[in-house]
C-alpha cells in the first residue's frame, strides 16, 4: 500500500480539487492507497471539507492537530499515521502534481529507498528564488550531512525511512528533509517542475519561512558556533602583532613614515577596536543563543504535534 501524507492550513479553496486531481491520477499508482490530510489547525473551512471526504472515501484519513504547528511538524503527524509500504510526502496546495507520483513511485519499485524532487523550475518571484538558492547553497556548503540541492519535502520514501524518522529522530525541531537526508539508504532525486499554488494565499509567512531556513541551518551544523573561534584567531592574531609593534614603537620612540607615537592619543583605533569587537561579540553571543535556546527545548521534550482527532470512514475514533 502507498501512503500520501498532505499538510493542509487553511486550504479551504484547495481541497476539494486536491482530492479530485489525486482520486484521478490514483489508477497510474498500480497500487492500493491511503491519503492521509492533516489539520495543521485550520481555522477556515479545511476541517468541515476534509470531514465530508471521509465520510465517503475510505481512501481519505484526517489527522486533525489540536492548533497549528507549523508545516514541518504537521508532516511529522501524518507519517506517524502512515501505514504504507511508502510514504508520500507532498503539499496541499496542487504545487507539487499528483500526475507526476507515478514517476517517483517507478523509482521507489527500482528499489530507492528515497526519492525525492528537484525543482528544476520555480514559478515564484526573483527575490524568494534568489534566497531559495542562496539559502539551499549555504547550507550544502555549511552542514555536515549533504541534504540535496533545491529539494523540498516533495518524496516518496520507504517504510524503512519513515521508521527510523518516525521512532529515532525524536528530535522537537523538524527539517524534515535534513532529517530524510540524514538517514541514508539509497536515495535518488528526481526533477520535476514546479507549479504555482492552486489557489488561496501561502501558508507560510516570512517569519515562518525564516525559522525554517534557521532550524535549517542550525539543526545539521554546528559551523556558526565554530565560526566564533575562526573569528576570534582572525582578530586576535593581528591585534597582538599590532599591540607589539605599538609598545616596541613607544619604547623606542622612533619615527615611521614620519609618525611617532606620541603624536597621537589613538583614539581612532580604539573607538573602532571597541565598536567593531562589541558587534562581533554580539553576534557570536546571539549565535550560541541560539544553540542553547535549542538544547532548552530539546530537553523539555514536548510532543512537536498533539492529535486532537482521527476521521476515517472506517474507524472513528477520538483521541
Ligand atoms: N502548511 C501547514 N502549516 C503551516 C504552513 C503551511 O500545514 O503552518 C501547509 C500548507 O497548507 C501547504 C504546505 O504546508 O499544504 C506548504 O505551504 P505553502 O504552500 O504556504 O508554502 P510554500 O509552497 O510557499 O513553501
Ligand atoms: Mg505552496
Amino acid at each position: 500500500m502507498i501512503s500520501i501524507v498532505i499538510p493542509l492550513y487553511n486550504e479551504q479553496e484547495n481541497v476539494d480539487h486536491l482530492y479530485d486531481r489525486l482520486t484521478k491520477a490514483s489508477p497510474s499508482w498500480n497500487d492500493d492507497y491511503e491519503i492521509i490530510l492533516v489539520d495543521d489547525g485550520s481555522y477556515d473551512d479545511t476541517f468541515e471539507m476534509v470531514q465530508s471526504i471521509c465520510a465517503r472515501d475510505a481512501h481519505i484519513k484526517c489527522v486533525k492537530l489540536s492548533r497549528n504547528f507549523g508545516h514541518q511538524a504537521a508532516i511529522s503527524a501524518g507519517m506517524r499515521y502512515a501505514k504504507g509500504d511508502a510514504v508520500i510526502i507532498m503539499d496541499g496546495d496542487l504545487q507539487d502534481p499528483p500526475e507526476e507520483l507515478h514517476r517517483f513511485l517507478d523509482k521507489w519499485r527500482e528499489g530507492y529507498h528515497v526519492v525525492y524532487a528537484v525543482r528544476t523550475k520555480r514559478k515564484e518571484g526573483f527575490f524568494k528564488k534568489l534566497a531559495y538558492s542562496t539559502f539551499y547553497r549555504l547550507l550544502h556548503v555549511i552542514s555536515d550531512i549533504d541534504i540535496p540541492l533545491d529539494s523540498g519535502d516533495f518524496c516518496v520514501m520507504d517504510k524503512r525511512v519513515v521508521k527510523v524518522l518516525n521512532a529515532e529522530m525524536v528530535e522537537q525541531s523538524r527539517f524534515v528533509r535534513g532529517l530524510r537526508a540524514y538517514a541514508g539508504f539509497k536515495q535518488v532525486g528526481v526533477k520535476y517542475e514546479r507549479s504555482e499554488r492552486a489557489a488561496g494565499e501561502v501558508k507560510y509567512t516570512f517569519r515562518k519561512l525564516l525559522k525554517l531556513a534557521i532550524d535549517g541551518l542550525l539543526d545539521f551544523s554546528t559551523f556558526p558556533l565554530r565560526i566564533a573561534t575562526y573569528l576570534g584567531f582572525m582578530i586576535a592574531i593581528p591585534s597582538f602583532l599590532i599591540g607589539l609593534f605599538f609598545i616596541v614603537h613607544r619604547i623606542f620612540n622612533f619615527k615611521i613614515f614620519g609618525y611617532s607615537a606620541s603624536d597621537t592619543p589613538g583614539l581612532a583605533t580604539l573607538a573602532v577596536g571597541v565598536f567593531f569587537l562589541g558587534g562581533v561579540i554580539m553576534v557570536i553571543l546571539g549565535v550560541i543563543g541560539e544553540y542553547i535556546g535549542r538544547i532548552y527545548f530539546e530537553v523539555k521534550k514536548r510532543p512537536f504535534f498533539i492529535v486532537e482527532e482521527i476521521v476515517s470512514k472506517k474507524d472513528n475514533e477520538h483521541v
